[in-house]
Parts: C-alpha cells; structure tokens; sequence
C-alpha cells in the first residue's frame, strides 16, 4: 500500500469515516522520499528504539519499522487507530498507542515495548516524528525534559522554527528555546521540505532538524532551575537589556549585583540576552546561585 498516495490517504480515511483534523495539526506527507530521508537520518544504528509522535495514517511509521529494531507510535486521534491497525499490519515490531505525547508516561511505554529494561541505559531510542506544528516546542521541552536519555530527536517543524532551533547566539532567531536545546546536545539543520509535499498542503515551509544529544551532560550548573529560569528571564523582554531583564526575575538579587555579576562574567552591563551562548547562561547562573547563596 502506498501510504504517500493522496488517493488511498483519503480512501482510508473515507473507510474509517474521519476527516483532517486542522486542530491536531494533521498535514499528511505525500512525498514518499521523505519519510525515507527521515527514517534514514534518525540514528545510526538499527538497533534502536525509536518514538514516533503523532503517526497520522503510518507513512514515516513504515519507513522507520523497516530499519529499526522496534518503533512506538503515539497517535492523539482516536480515530486513526483502525487505519494504523490496517496500514502497519505486516510490521510485527511497531506498537501503536492511543494518547497524547504532552501526557503519556514515556519511559513506561518505551520500556514496555522494549519488553523491560530502563530507556536510554538498558537499550538506545531516538524520537522520529513530523510534528504537529500548534505544540512544536512544548514537545521538544517535554522530551527533553523527560529524563529519557535519547540519543538524537529527528523532527519536521515549520522553516522559521527550525532556524530558530539551530540559530547562532547574536542572530535574529536565537532565542531561550536555542539556548535551552545547547545544554541536552548539537541541533543539525538537515533539510526543508515544501507545502506541496503535504496533505492538505501547510501554508509554510517546513524543515528537518536533528538533535543529537550529549551522551553524558555538557554543563554542570550549580542549579539547573535557576539556570533554565536566567535563560527564560533574558528573553522575557527582548528588547530589554540583559541586566533589566534579568532584575525583573531575580529582585532579590538587586540590579547593582546583577550589573556586577553580567561584568564578571566578560560582558559589558548593557548586553541583551541574545549575545549569551548555552555556556555564557551557565557561568551566569551560577554567579546568580553565588550571589543568592552570599558566596
Ligand atoms: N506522521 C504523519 C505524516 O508524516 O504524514 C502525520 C504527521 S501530522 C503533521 C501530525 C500528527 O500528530 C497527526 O497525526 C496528529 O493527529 C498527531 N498529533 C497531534 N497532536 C498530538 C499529540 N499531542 N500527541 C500525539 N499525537 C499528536
């Protein structure tokens, strides 16, 4: 069956009796070469298990089941699940559930498809996924947030999102997501995908990025909430330098110490937030930590 076929995409859905699901961000891809340039980027080795977000009718599904050693697909849409029943009937090593990936129990279902064992040390998994576009970051957060170790998160996202995820420190699109994603690993840009490549077609652009994670953390900070709360301070108010916005979260502080602290850490005092590499947040944090602690 050919899952990419815009014609048997809505014969299926026709014989399932739904329809797409604007509010579940469902684009279908109808272009069969990249589920397989997906599925082929996703990990180096096939002895992985790889989580899929959000499998639609199981065309990226297929590609990833035929290289990998097992693939969990978790589908919102109720409604789908006869037509992945049908569509990955022939892959003994894929398991569909039911759920949303904001609330589902990852390393519990990880580690029961895998038939035991602790996700990420007793056996590796990656994500796969062309992601619904309303909840892009607030996924990425929940996976990296996870406490799952994957090795590397391959996502299709809108264009602007995907240069937002690998942007530079002092551009236009870097900002707390970029900072947040240099403390868990690397963000590769892989390739960009047109609107025509969907069913129905998005009104943007799309772009494959792929996280390869830090086997072993990159950054020790004294304290890792104050050092994601620094990183979400500077970039409450953009337009505001580095040392304002960072009074308005941390009062307790004091602006004069927070000056201080922003010149010791080899910046000048009307710096914004956006000039601060993943490394710079951390040595920052800390002096916050210090400050707080009367250090
Ligand atoms: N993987 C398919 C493909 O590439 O053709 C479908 C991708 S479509 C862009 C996004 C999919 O994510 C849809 O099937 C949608 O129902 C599902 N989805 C949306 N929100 C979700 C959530 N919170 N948890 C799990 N799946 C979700």
């Amino acid at each position: 069956m050919n899952l990419c076929n815009p014609r048997v995409i809505r014969e299926l859905m026709a014989e399932a009796g739904i329809k797409f699901r604007r509010d579940l961000g469902q684009n279908f891809l109808i272009d069969p070469a990249v589920p397989d340039m997906i599925a082929e980027i996703a990990s180096p080795s096939p002895d992985q298990v790889i989580l899929e977000i959000g499998p639609g009718i199981g065309c990226l599904t297929s590609a990833l089941a035929e290289r990998y050693r097992r693939v969990v697909a978790v589908e919102i849409d109720r409604g789908l699940i006869p037509v992945l029943e049908k569509t990955l009937a022939e892959y003994e090593n894929v398991t569909v559930v039911n759920g949303d990936c904001m609330t589902v129990d990852l390393a519990d279902l990880l580690s029961e498809a895998a038939g035991g064992g602790v996700p990420g040390v007793d056996f590796p998994v990656s994500v796969a996924a062309n992601l619904p576009y309303y909840i892009t970051t607030p996924i990425l957060l929940r996976l990296l947030e996870s406490g799952v170790r994957f090795s590397h998160v391959t996502v299709m996202v809108q264009k602007e999102v995907a240069d937002r995820l690998a942007a530079e420190p002092g551009s236009k699109d870097y900002g707390a997501i970029t900072a947040v994603l240099g403390y868990f690993g690397t963000v590769e840009r892989c390739f960009t995908v047109s609107p025509g490549s969907f069913l129905p077609p998005p009104a943007v652009s799309s772009a494959v990025v792929r996280i390869d994670l830090y086997p072993e953390p990159a950054f020790s900070p004294l304290s890792e909430k104050t050092f994601f709360d620094t990183i979400h301070a500077s970039f409450e108010q953009r337009r505001k330098t580095l040392v304002n916005a960072l009074s308005a979260r941390f009062s307790d502080v004091g602006k004069e110490k927070l000056s201080e602290i922003v010149v010791s850490c080899g910046f000048s005092a009307d710096v914004r937030g956006e000039r601060l590499g993943t490394g710079d947040f951390v040595k920052l944090s800390d002096a916050i930590v210090r400050a707080r602690n009367g250090v």
